[in-house]
């Protein structure tokens, strides 16, 4: 087969597999590899799990797609397990994360329209990664996203991530013009950018002291990747708005944005939808990925092999010539080396039977399921270690 007739927006390895099962993948010669990007932190329950398998095959059987012209009840129940699990109160499906964004977007818009508010703006951070629709594009930052698409989408402010004095400095500039802040926890694309201690706490202050929606995108850091169920329970704060997908499908396309039931509100009949978004597979299959998390104790999991993890990759090499930092939260861990190397992942996956990610260049990015197991937190370690020697 060739990529002719493909559009060349990427860039894919000379590797392709036709089988998953757990952490483990096999291509087309049959090798087995070690999945350490779980195609980009989505399939966190592994791939493959019987019980996923079941549902889906289940489902599929029964009932795939009526519409939202009817109500669903493997939606309903999506929602309610959501909400119990995040503290939030409503939720709406979408099929993808920048369709979650935009989602959250819509609903700043509102609040800032209902707030009185003629032209209200965004805050937004360095480095961002929020998707790839014209909105969320916008709401990006970096110009390997944004080249050649102007003109966006404005009403956008950007400040430096964790940077609380500059916050307030946009603050007293455009203050009563803002409506919402948009920010990821952990900023995964841009090379797993953790905030300072006590950043996203002093935000949520800042955004009830202004009135502003405090919005969250935990499209990658959600579903227990790091080792919660959401990375904001971390920092004891609950925000006002929050966007899931990648691992709460684990596969099935499926995007949620959470809100706050007076945020929630915002939306009326006919404010919002989509044909696909909160179909009965995709939120059977949601509600599967969290009974197994919860069953299979995997925020547990992904918290304990996580920090043996980031504890092994430091042993081995802290002080190593081409490592700069190593850095994470649960099994969202980047190893930043100190000049771009080409093909990282090729090797990888050639001469060690590891698969990685290498995100802007000169960070490898760390994405395993959250089933790992010691054994193969061992493997990773030594499989990264020869790869820099
Ligand atoms: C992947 C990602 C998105 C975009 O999700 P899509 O499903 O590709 O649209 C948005 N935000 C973050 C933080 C992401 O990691």
């Amino acid at each position: 087969m060739t990529a002719a007739c493909l559009m060349s927006t990427y860039q894919p390895l000379a590797l392709s597999f036709t089988r998953g099962l757990g952490t483990r993948l096999w291509d087309q010669q049959g090798r087995e590899y070690l999945d350490a990007v779980a195609g980009v932190a989505v399939t966190n329950v592994g791939h493959s799990h019987p019980r996923l398998v079941a549902a889906i095959s289940e489902q599929a059987g029964l009932l795939l797609h009526t519409s939202n012209l009817y109500s669903i009840d493997w939606q309903q129940r999506l929602a309610q397990r959501l909400a119990q699990l995040s503290g939030l109160d409503r939720a709406f499906f979408n099929n993808s994360g920048a369709e979650a964004n935009e989602t959250a977007l819509k609903l700043a818009r509102l609040h800032g329209w209902k707030k009185g508010i003629e032209q209200p703006l965004v805050v937004v951070m360095e480095n961002a990664f929020h998707g790839r629709t014209l909105g969320t594009m916008a709401a990006s930052d970096g110009p390997s996203v944004r080249l050649g698409f102007q003109r966006l989408p404005g009403d956008f402010i950007k400040v430096g991530f964790g940077d609380m004095q500059a916050l307030e400095a946009i603050t007293a500039q455009f203050g009563t013009r803002i409506a919402a802040v948009l920010l990821e926890p952990i900023q995964g694309e841009s090379g797993v950018l953790v905030t300072p201690a006590g950043y996203l706490k002093a935000l949520r202050d800042h955004c009830t002291r202004h009135g502003w929606l405090m919005m969250l995108d935990e499209i990658q850091t959600g579903i227990g990747r790091t080792g919660a169920w959401f990375a904001f329970q971390h920092e004891g704060i609950l925000p006002d708005v929050m966007t899931l997908a990648k691992g709460l499908g684990n596969g099935v396309p499926i995007g949620a944005c959470l809100a706050r039931a007076a945020v929630a509100e915002l939306f009326t009949p006919g404010s919002h939808g989509s044909t696909f978004g909160g179909n009965p597979l995709a939120c059977r299959v949601g509600c599967t990925v969290l009974e197994i998390i919860e069953q299979q104790g995997l925020l547990q999991n992904a918290a304990h092999q996580g920090e043996h993890l980031l504890a092994r990759l430091r042993m081995e090499l802290d002080g190593h010539p081409h490592v700069r930092a190593i850095r994470g939260k649960g099994l969202m861990v980047g190893i930043e080396l100190a000049s771009p190397y080409r093909h990282l992942a090729q090797r990888a996956a050639q001469e060690h039977g590891l698969l990685i990610n290498v995100t802007r260049g000169k960070i490898i990015r760390l994405l395993p399921p959250l089933t790992l197991e010691r054994k193969e937190v061992e493997m990773i370690v030594r499989a990264i270690t020869r790869l820099l020697d």
